[in-house]
């Protein structure tokens, strides 16, 4: 069996199962986004910090969420 079962956090590098992980698109400019593999608890923090948050259904199937954070920023390992 060679199936992905686990996903590394891109923000805290934290390896966590499939289903706790989620796909966010951040809004970087205008039709412009950065795709991050995210674990909850780091998706949690960057939705609290988030200038707007769209929901994506039918734009892109496998992203959780459309994230937009204040000055367009990525965020970044702290
Ligand atoms: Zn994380």
């Amino acid at each position: 069996m060679s199936r992905k079962t686990t996903v590394d956090c891109e923000l805290c590098g934290d390896r966590v199962p499939l289903e706790q992980a989620k796909e966010a698109l951040f809004e970087i400019g205008s039709n412009a986004y950065h795709l991050m593999d995210l674990c909850k608890a780091c998706l949690g923090a960057q939705l609290q910090a988030a200038e707007s948050v769209n929901d994506t259904s039918g734009y892109r199937q496998t992203a959780a969420a459309l994230i937009r954070l204040p000055g367009s920023a990525v965020p970044s390992r702290v």
